[in-house]
């Protein structure tokens, strides 16, 4: 930009001069959480209220800049992350912290959308609640952005996507007008339900400042077994069986590799408690009744009976339960520290994912004999994490066509909980039909149509 001094002037002026960062100030803002995208923001906005919010994104339009609105800056896909023009704007949420109110009867909390996820969930747990949504990243992921990515996690299983716990929502449109939505209703169908926009749209059709989301009741027993199992369609069945025996009780049911652990207990330093098989099962129950720790016993019966699992555990305390999940939540930092993958974060219908993987396993060898993998996810969503590793910069391209290219064959997924982002907005689009592209065109024109807004993320610029 030529002379950026008058709007920075200008944002000084609406925000305060500490909410404007420039220079190295800005550098925590400028790249991802797995350092994969960098940009250079022209500066760093940290407003403290709505008001603020939507002064500055009247200022940033009338000055020609992008915004890229920011949360935890935890996100998978480079949505959080602005280019390297010097043009665009990061507004980040993080001051915009208050937990307005919990409303334990209504089973409701209103919040800003700079609150933490654990924090919020800490909250709501003083008041024998839980905010059911619940990822390895949620001592830093903020409102907002779970929102903006209609983030999913190891609770979808039981209690669905985050939009499905969204009743009400304030954002700051691009034009500066505020749509403040924040309704504690659980029935509300008085016209379009313009809040199911800005859920999932990745901050590129406005700022979401704050929400109103669906509360549950606390479970206060949960049972939690590691248990191995002979290949992926014994995994399936005993998923079948699990929902069968273990029913609405049944919170997760994740997929674990053999070769998973292996990297945890290598540069984690964590040894699972069963060991020495391809694939592993991680199952939780939870509720606010007893007896699902006998309802876990007979299904682990019913596994090695059938022959589904070969060995496993049931934790006996809090503190192994922990352990286990904590296995889980360290693989995505093992395997950075690896030396990181071409992640995709794909999504199959259930009964299809053991053929999926045999015959994309089988694609990935002959391609690339060398390529490593560490797949793991929720199963119980035919969500997997399938990540390649040990793959040269040159072949990450052809990789990463390949298996969309396999997922488009299984009506798949290409993105089930990660959103589209900068990392697969050219996938989406390769992919999608051309009522799909029309369609998002369309939408993006009619909310933004200075293409302000998160520019290049979920729709992509140029099509
Ligand atoms: C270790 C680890 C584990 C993870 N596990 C999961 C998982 O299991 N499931 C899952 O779904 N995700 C997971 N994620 C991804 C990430 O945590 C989620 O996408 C989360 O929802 C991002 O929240 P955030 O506040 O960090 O958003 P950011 O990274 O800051 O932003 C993400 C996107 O939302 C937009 N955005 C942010 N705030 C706003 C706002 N207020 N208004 C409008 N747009 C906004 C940004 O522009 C960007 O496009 C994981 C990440 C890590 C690092």
């Amino acid at each position: 930009m030529q002379d950026a001094g008058p709007l920075l002037e200008m944002l000084r002026s609406i925000c305060g001069d500490s909410a404007v960062l420039t220079g190295a100030d800005m550098a925590g803002y400028a790249s991802d959480w797995r350092d994969m995208f960098h940009g250079k923001p022209l500066c760093v906005l940290r407003p403290a209220n709505t008001a603020e919010v939507a002064k500055s994104v009247v200022a940033c339009v009338g000055a020609g800049v992008g915004i890229v609105p920011q949360g935890g800056n935890t996100g998978l896909a480079g949505g959080a992350t602005p280019d390297d023009s010097g043009r665009q704007v990061v507004i980040s949420l993080d001051r915009m912290t208050a937990i307005r109110r919990i409303d334990s009867i209504g089973m409701t909390v209103e919040l800003e959308a700079g609150v933490i996820l654990q924090t919020a969930k800490e909250a709501a747990a003083a008041e024998n609640r839980l905010l059911p949504i619940s990822l390895a990243a949620e001592g830093s992921a903020r409102i907002g952005g779970l929102i903006a990515t209609n983030a999913g996690g190891v609770d979808v299983l039981r209690y669905g996507m985050t939009r499905g716990l969204v009743l009400g929502l304030e954002v700051v449109l691009p034009d500066g007008q505020v749509l403040h939505r924040l309704r504690h209703l659980r029935k509300d169908n008085a016209g379009y339900d313009l809040k199911q926009l800005f859920i999932g749209s990745e901050g590129s059709l406005g700022i979401i400042t704050a929400a109103v989301l669906r509360l549950v009741p606390l479970p206060r027993h949960r049972t939690t077994a590691l248990i191995s199992v002979p290949d992926i369609a014994a995994a399936v069945r005993l998923y079948a069986r699990a929902q069968d025996d273990i029913g609405e009780a049944l919170s997760a049911f994740e997929l674990i590799s053999g070769d998973g652990l292996a990297l945890v207990a290598t540069h984690m330093g964590q040894e699972a408690p069963v060991k020495g098989a391809d694939w592993y099962l991680l199952i939780e129950a939870g509720s606010s009744l007893p007896g699902l720790r006998t309802a876990m016993e007979t299904l682990m019966e019913a596994a090695f009976e059938e022959g589904w699992a070969t060995d496993g555990v049931l934790a006996e305390s809090e503190a192994q339960a922990d352990g286990l999940w904590s296995l889980r939540e360290s693989l995505t930092e093992a395997e950075g520290k690896a030396g990181g993958a071409i992640k995709h974060d794909l999504s199959v219908p259930i009964p299809e994912i053991a053929d999926f993987l045999q015959e994309t396993g089988k694609m990935l060898r002959s391609m690339v004999p060398e390529a490593r993998l560490n797949i793991f996810g929720h199963l119980g969503d035919g969500n997997l994490h399938y990540n390649v590793m040990n793959v040269a910069k040159a072949d990450s391209a052809r990789v990463n066509t390949a298996v969309h290219d396999m997922v488009a064959r299984y009506n798949g997924s290409i993105s089930a909980e990660h959103g589209l982002g900068q990392y697969r907005t050219a996938e989406w689009a390769r992919l999608a039909t051309p009522p799909e592209h029309d369609l998002t065109h369309r939408i993006k024109r009619a909310l933004d149509p200075m293409g302000v807004m998160n520019p290049g993320k979920v729709v992509p610029l140029h099509d």
